[in-house]
C-alpha cells in the first residue's frame, strides 16, 4: 500500500511544487497582460477621441467660415478618402433634421441624436457592421451638432493580434515552464529520493550501511546525517537488545536446567521424603534468584526509561549510609571484613528516593564485601565537593584489570575472576541508572589485587532552593 501510494505521480512532492509554480506563473502573466492589453485600448481609444475632436474642431471653423454646403463637400471629400464604410460625418441642426452628411448609405442603423450641450463619446454596435464604432457628438455656437462616427476595426484587429500572440505566447512559456519546474523539483527532490532508496534498502539489507552525503544542498545533508545519526541509534538499541537477549537466555537456561536436573534426579532415585523436600528447597532457592534477576531487569529498564517516577525528598546521605552499615556487618564480619564508615558532623542534603539510593549504597557494599578476600577491609565515606555530595566505596580487594572497567557498567557483565561468585552482573548497571536518573554519575578507581573505590555524585540539595 505504501509502495503504491508512493508510485502515485500525482502525489509527487515535484508534481505538486511544479503545478504551483505553474499556477503562480500564469496569474503573474494573466496579470500583466490584462494590465498591458487596458493600458493599450485606453491608449488607443485615446487617440481617437482626439483625431476625432480634432476633426469636428475643423469642420466647425469650415461651417462658420464657408457655410454648410462647403461643410458637406469636405464631409464627402474627407469620407471618400478615409473609405467610406471607415467613416461618416453629419450636421445635425437644432431640430434634429440632418442638415450635411457624407455618404451615409453604408451607416443603415445609426441612433437618433439626442441633442446635447456638451460633447459626447459613445462606443456601439452598428447591425451590418462586424466591428464597433466610435461617435463623437460635438454642439456648435449655434446649437447645431457636428457628428462624426469612426469604426473601431483597426483597433480592434490590432488587439485581437495582441490576444492571440500572448495567448500562444502563454502556452509556449508555461510548457517551457512547466518542464523547466518540473526539473527543478525533480532536482531539489533528487536528495530526498537518494534517502529515500538508501533508508529503504538499508531497512531490508544491512544497519550497518550509511546514507552517504551528497551535493544537493544544506538541507538534505541534515536530513542524511538525522538519519545515520538515528541508524547509529538503532544499530546500538539492536545490538543491546541481542546482548541482553544472549544473557537472559543463557542465565534463564542455567537455573531452570540445574532444577530440571535436581527434579529428574529426585524422580530417578529413591523415593525418600527427605530427598523430595531436599528438591522442593533447592527449587525454591533456585526459583527466587531467577524471580530477583527479573525483578531487577525490570528495575532497570524502568528507571532508564523513566516509567517509573523517582521520589524528591530531602535526605541526610548520612543516615542512609549508617543504616547501610548496620545490615551489612554481619556479613562482614561472617567473612572477616572490617567494615568501617566515616561519616562527617554535618548532614549531607540531598533530594532524591531514599529506598533507590538504599538500593545503590547496599549493593557497592555487597560488591566490595563479595570481592574481597578475609582479613581485608572495605570503608565507605561521604565528602562534599562544590556542588556535589561523594559517596566513595573503597576495599582492598582482588580489584578490576583495566580492560574490564569500562564494561563493568554493562547489563549481565560479569568480571572473569567473579565468575565462581554469586551474581547477576546487574547489580552496577542498576546502580548507575538510578544514580543516574538522580542527575547523577558513578566513577571507579581500581587496582588488581590492590583493591577498588567507587565514586557516587550525586548534585547535593541547592541552597536557593
Ligand atoms: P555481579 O556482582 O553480580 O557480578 P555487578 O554488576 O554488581 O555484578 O558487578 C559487575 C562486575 O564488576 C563484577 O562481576 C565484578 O567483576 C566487578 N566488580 C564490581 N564491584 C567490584 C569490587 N568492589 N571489586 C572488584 N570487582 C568488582
Amino acid at each position: 500500500m505504501y509502495l503504491k501510494k508512493k508510485n502515485n505521480f500525482f502525489r509527487t512532492l515535484a508534481f505538486r511544487l511544479t503545478l504551483w509554480y505553474l499556477v503562480l506563473f500564469s496569474i503573474l502573466s494573466i496579470a500583466i497582460f490584462s494590465i498591458m492589453y487596458f493600458s493599450l485600448i485606453s491608449h488607443f481609444r485615446q487617440e481617437m477621441d482626439d483625431e476625432l475632436l480634432d476633426a469636428a474642431k475643423e469642420f466647425e471653423d469650415l461651417y462658420y467660415t464657408h457655410g454648410i454646403k462647403a461643410l458637406e463637400e469636405e464631409f464627402q471629400r474627407e469620407a471618400r478618402s478615409e473609405g467610406l464604410k471607415r467613416i461618416f460625418f453629419r450636421l445635425v441642426s437644432p431640430k434634429g433634421e440632418v442638415e450635411a452628411s457624407s455618404d451615409l448609405s453604408s451607416w443603415h442603423g445609426l441612433p437618433d441624436l439626442k441633442l446635447n450641450k456638451s460633447t459626447i463619446f459613445q462606443t456601439l454596435s452598428l447591425p451590418g457592421h462586424l466591428h464597433k464604432i466610435r461617435l463623437l457628438a460635438k454642439p456648435t455656437e449655434d446649437g447645431h451638432i457636428i457628428e462624426i462616427g469612426a469604426t473601431l476595426k483597426d483597433d480592434e484587429l490590432l488587439t485581437e493580434k495582441y490576444r492571440r500572440t500572448f495567448g500562444i505566447a502563454l502556452a509556449i512559456m508555461l510548457l517551457c515552464g512547466g518542464l523547466v519546474g518540473w526539473l527543478v523539483a525533480k532536482k531539489a527532490m533528487s536528495g530526498v529520493e537518494r534517502i529515500t532508496k538508501a533508508a529503504m534498502r538499508i531497512g531490508k539489507h544491512d544497519l550497518k550501511e550509511r546514507v552517504p552525503l551528497g551535493n544537493e544542498g544544506q538541507e538534505i545533508d541534515e536530513l542524511a546525517f538525522a538519519f545515520n545519526e538515528m541508524l547509529e541509534r538503532i544499530e546500538a538499541l539492536v545490538k543491546e537488545l541481542k546482548e541482553v537477549t544472549d544473557h537472559v537466555a543463557h542465565d534463564l537456561r542455567s537455573p531452570i536446567t540445574r532444577i530440571r536436573g535436581i527434579a529428574e534426579t529426585t524422580l530417578i532415585g529413591e523415593q525418600d521424603l527427605n530427598a523430595y523436600r531436599e528438591m522442593a528447597a533447592t527449587v525454591i532457592e533456585e526459583s527466587d534468584r531467577l524471580v530477583e534477576m527479573i525483578n531487577t531487569m525490570l528495575e532497570i529498564s524502568q528507571t532508564d526509561s523513566g516509567v517509573v517516577e523517582m521520589l524528591r525528598e530531602k535526605l541526610d546521605l548520612r543516615e542512609i549510609i549508617s543504616e547501610a552499615v548496620e545490615l551489612f556487618q554481619p556479613v562482614a564480619e561472617d567473612k572477616q571484613i572490617n567494615l568501617k564508615s566515616d561519616l562527617p558532623s554535618d548532614p549531607v542534603v540531598i533530594i532524591g528516593d531514599k529506598a533507590k539510593l538504599q538500593r545503590v549504597v547496599a549493593n557497592l557494599l555487597d560488591n566490595a564485601i563479595k570481592y574481597t578476600k578475609p582479613g581485608g577491609w572495605v570503608t565507605i565515606s561521604i565528602r562534599k565537593d562544590l556542588s556535589w555530595a561523594i559517596i566513595e566505596v573503597a576495599d582492598n580487594g582482588i580489584g578490576i584489570k583495566k580492560e574490564e572497567i569500562p564494561r563493568i557498567f554493562e547489563r549481565f557483565y560479569r568480571g572473569d575472576k567473579s565468575r565462581s561468585t554469586p551474581g547477576h552482573g546487574l547489580g552496577l548497571s542498576l546502580a548507575l541508572s538510578i544514580v543516574r536518573a538522580h542527575g547523577g554519575n558513578i566513577t571507579v578507581k581500581s587496582v588488581v589485587h590492590k583493591g577498588s573505590t567507587f565514586s557516587v555524585f550525586l548534585p547535593l540539595e541547592s541552597p536557593i532552593k
